[in-house]
């Protein structure tokens, strides 16, 4: 299986938070405007289940997970 590549609009990013609470090696959040920083947009295996998670939860949409 091919990793998992994550894209995300910052633009549209409501800096909420919650990927980076639930899948904290792969996002942060910009110290300035709390908006969503991919740290590895292709994590390894064993965070594709809290990259999906982070995908589900946040409340703006913003996170794609691409196969
Ligand atoms: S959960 Fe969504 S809205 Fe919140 S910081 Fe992450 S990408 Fe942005």
């Amino acid at each position: 299986m091919s990793p998992v590549r994550v894209a995300v609009d910052r633009e549209r990013c409501c800096a909420a938070g919650m990927c980076a609470l639930v899948a904290p090696a792969t996002f942060s959040q910009d110290d300035e405007d709390g908006r969503v920083v991919v740290l590895e947009d292709r994590p390894p295996e064993g965070e594709r289940a809290s990259v999906a998670e982070a995908a589900a939860i946040c409340p703006c949409g913003v996170i794609s997970l691409l196969e």
